[in-house]
């Protein structure tokens, strides 16, 4: 039994009593075949709880913490009723994170202030309660199995939110902590979400991130394979909300995968990849809701032929130009200067589009983060604009983004023009294009009430469908 799975059950496949005993019955099947570790996410909507009763704790609401930790108590002791023959020590072990959540939030409501930090610490227990749960459950039904708190296993740095992996030193204490483990044939139930800075700090890997800690523990690890659990079949062509015709890929390559993730194909945290493409280890996504679906399997590279598979899209986002207003000033640092404005507060440029007979560009970034965004410009550029060096910005909010993903499409002759053509045939208006940093995708910036449609008339023209 030399080879490890790791699997990751998403917030929906641990969302209640009957998702969570499927949860535990591909693990315990699994595990009669293989070595395996779990990672697991807080039950679907809590982590949102959690975020929202510390919003209200910073602004005084008492109420409001009692309230939600009470629902948070009820919400896990019922679901281990429901599991566990013997649910007593599981649910005192409930109420005790419960209530180390609700002395951090005390906290803040006592400081008026919500420390990232604490807010890392506070909002991982949402998945301590799910390690937990199941972990209890595994080895009542006679799977021996380990809740592990990742603070204890995945070192990252201090970005408190989105913290990102130190992997040597996640390597050695995923190594030390889990090895005895599957050796003597338990599951390590890991939480999902959270890590620890070096000394200690708690952190979390941003929204979404079990994904992301499920491939760094696979790479820990030295895993043979992780696998996803959904509660969709896979990666497909595109949205099947949006497209009727839309079809499950079988395999797609490290690449295309990250660049749907990273233009709103919601199936992968957009950082899963990473760690796992040095060790060239495949991950399957899968549908823990169908488990007749074999799923899509994520590989380093594809004997397929060159052509866009895929078509995604996003809808909140905001275009943000600037325009220097001189030809005194120079453009590269304007540009340089904007995009550590967006640094500062953490947005991420979607994509960038530049001309460079005025200087002028033009970036995309998440509309929840438009405020923050303007804010920092107007800080960094308040002489400039003073001055008239600088133009105002200009803000369009009424756009999407849409991405047309395949390896090599460069290569394709006309593929960029057929996309082209097929959107303007529709009558929508192309706002701005990316093609150039990335050889597998070609970026279209649209207007808003032109996106689905976008979507649909690509999707059609690469004869993406079923
Ligand atoms: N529970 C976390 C979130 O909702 C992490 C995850 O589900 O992947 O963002
Ligand atoms: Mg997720």
């Amino acid at each position: 039994m030399s080879q490890l799975i790791v699997m990751k059950f998403g917030g929906t496949s641990m969302g209640s009593a009957e998702r969570i005993k499927i949860a535990a019955s591909i693990t315990s099947e699994q595990a009669k075949k293989s070595r395996v570790a779990i990672v697991v996410s807080a039950m679907s909507k809590v982590t949102d709880l959690l975020l929202d009763t510390l919003r209200h704790a910073e602004s005084g609401d008492k109420a409001t913490i009692e309230k939600n930790v009470a629902n948070l108590c009820e919400r896990h002791k019922q679901t281990a009723a429901d599991l566990l023959a013997d649910p007593g020590p599981v649910q005192d072990g409930i109420d005790a994170l419960a209530a180390e959540f609700e002395r951090i939030a005390q906290g803040m409501l006592l400081l008026g202030d919500r420390p990232p930090r604490s807010v890392d610490e506070a909002i991982a227990i949402g998945e301590r309660l799910t390690a937990l749960i199941i972990a209890a459950y595994l080895a009542e039904q006679g799977t021996p199995a380990q809740a592990i708190n990742a603070a204890s296993v995945v070192v990252t740095d201090g970005v408190f939110g989105n913290a990102t992996p130190i992997m040597e030193a996640t390597r050695a204490k995923a190594n030390s902590l889990m090895q005895p483990l599957l050796a003597q044939g338990d599951v390590p139930v890991m939480t999902g979400f959270n890590g620890a800075t070096v000394d200690g700090k708690p952190t979390t890997l941003g929204r979404g991130g079990s994904d992301f800690s499920a491939s760094i523990l696979a790479a820990a690890l030295d895993a043979s394979e992780l696998w996803i659990w959904t509660d969709v079949d896979g990666i497909m062509t595109a949205d099947p909300r949006l497209v009727k015709d839309a079809k499950v890929l079988d395999e797609v390559t490290y690449a295309e995968a990250a660049e749907l993730a990273y233009n709103g194909a919601k199936v992968l945290h957009p950082r899963t990849l990473a760690p796992l493409v040095e060790k060239k280890i495949p991950v399957w996504s899968k549908n823990s809701f169908n488990l007749a679906a074999p799923g899509t399997k994520i590989v380093p590279s594809l004997e397929e032929p060159p052509g866009a598979r895929a078509v995604t899209s996003m809808a909140n986002v905001a275009l943000v130009s600037v325009e220097p207003a001189s030809g005194a000033i120079s453009g590269t640092r304007v540009m340089a200067r904007a995009i550590d404005a967006l640094d500062i507060v953490g947005a991420e440029v979607l994509t960038l589009s530049s001309s460079s007979y005025r200087q002028s560009f033009c970036f995309l970034i998440r509309k929840d983060e438009l405020p923050v965004v303007l804010k920092s410009l107007q800080d960094a550029f308040a002489l400039e604009i003073e001055h008239g060096y600088v133009n105002p910005f200009l803000v369009d909010e009424n756009v999407g983004l849409l991405a047309v993903v395949g390896e090599g499409m460069r290569g394709v002759a006309g593929l960029a023009g057929r996309v082209f053509t097929a959107v303007s045939r529709e009558g929508i208006s192309i706002i701005a294009i990316a093609q150039g940093s990335s050889e597998l995708t070609i970026n279209l910036v649209v207007s808003r009430d032109g996106l689905e449609k976008a979507v649909k008339a690509i999707h059609a023209e690469c004869q993406l469908g079923a």
